[in-house]
């Protein structure tokens, strides 16, 4: 079994990026610049931004916090992105979600120019993504398509499940693997709540894609032997032994699965840091998207 390493990839990655920003700077050009705004004060969402913005200036880009009460309105928050999306230094942007209910986050995430997009998330983005044209892919299917390119996982003919249909990562994920490139080539089952027989549609599975945000969902009994799978579940699970107060469990019970797996991706030290990779990458190539 290997252990598919994303802290390690999203390291490398990190250094190659932060190598061209120092080339860019010495050239005097223009260095990317992501501006991340964050509404309301959720601790998942603190973290998540917290680490972003963190990763961005230890490579060198430029970065921006914007904090808003959760008591802000939705005419408001619309302004901070026009500013944002009119704004020549910022070649990239995200809205950390969830939003407040009050907030529609659909207008909010759609109003953001899609070449500044770099959560991939704008329907531009998305129809793009599904014409295999350039574009934003979206940041966790991204980052675990690097992962597989990495580990050189064999993905050719082979059979892919995804469980989850989220916009942002069962969907494009499903999408991506079935495409006819490198990785994917996959014919690929999408599952999701309403799916029936999922153990057996898993033990028929090349490839498990785990993204449905329940913990230790997937066990070793519904895995067959020497496939590979992608835990890409986070949730906080109380842990009175952690000074947090919560431990991070993925979407796969990783003791019995582990052990049958060809590749098998840790968490936390897999897909997450893979996102923010794939979100740094973004940022990097925003400025040569011209639509
Ligand atoms: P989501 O929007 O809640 O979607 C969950 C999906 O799982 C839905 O399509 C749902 O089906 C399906 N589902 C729920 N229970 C199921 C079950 N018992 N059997 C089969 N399918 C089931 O979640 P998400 O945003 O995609 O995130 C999924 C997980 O990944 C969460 O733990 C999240 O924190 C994590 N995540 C991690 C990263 C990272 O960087 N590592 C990034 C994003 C998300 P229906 O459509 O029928 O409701």
């Amino acid at each position: 079994m290997v252990l598919l390493d994303g802290k390690k990839l999203s390291e490398e990655i990190q250094a190659e990026l932060a190598q061209k920003v120092s080339h860019l700077k010495s050239e005097g050009k223009k260095i990317p610049h992501l501006a991340a705004v964050l509404v309301g004060n959720d601790g998942a969402s603190e973290t998540y931004v917290a680490s972003k913005v963190k990763a961005c200036e230890r490579i060198g880009f430029g970065s921006t916090l914007i904090r808003k009460e959760s008591s802000v309105t939705h005419a408001e928050l619309m302004t901070v992105v026009q500013q944002l999306n009119s704004d020549e230094n910022i070649t990239g942007i995200l809205v950390q979600l969830p939003l407040p209910k009050h907030i529609d986050e659909e207008k909010v995430t759609y109003a953001i120019s899609p070449s500044k997009d770099v959560d991939g998330f704008h329907p531009v983005n998305v129809g793009r993504m599904v014409k295999g044209l350039p574009c934003h892919l979206p940041a966790t299917p991204y980052g675990i398509l690097m992962l597989l390119e990495k580990y050189q996982v064999q993905t050719e003919g082979k059979h892919c499940v995804v469980i989850g249909r989220s916009d942002i990562v069962g969907k494009p994920m499903s999408i991506l693997m079935s495409r006819n490139a490198y990785p994917g080539n996959c014919t690929v089952t999408t599952c999701h709540s309403k799916t029936k027989n999922l153990k057996e549609i898993c033990l028929s599975a090349d490839i498990i894609v785990a993204a449905l945000g329940r913990p230790e969902f997937v066990t070793g009994d519904m895995v067959k032997e020497g496939s590979v799978v992608i835990d890409v579940g986070i949730t906080r699970v109380p842990d009175a032994t952690k000074k947090s107060g919560f431990k991070l469990k993925g979407d796969v019970h990783f003791e019995s699965v582990a052990p049958k797996c060809s590749f098998i991706t840790p968490v936390p030290g897999g897909v997450g840091p893979m996102t923010i990779a794939a979100l740094l990458m973004n940022t990097m190539n925003a400025s040569a998207l011209d639509y």
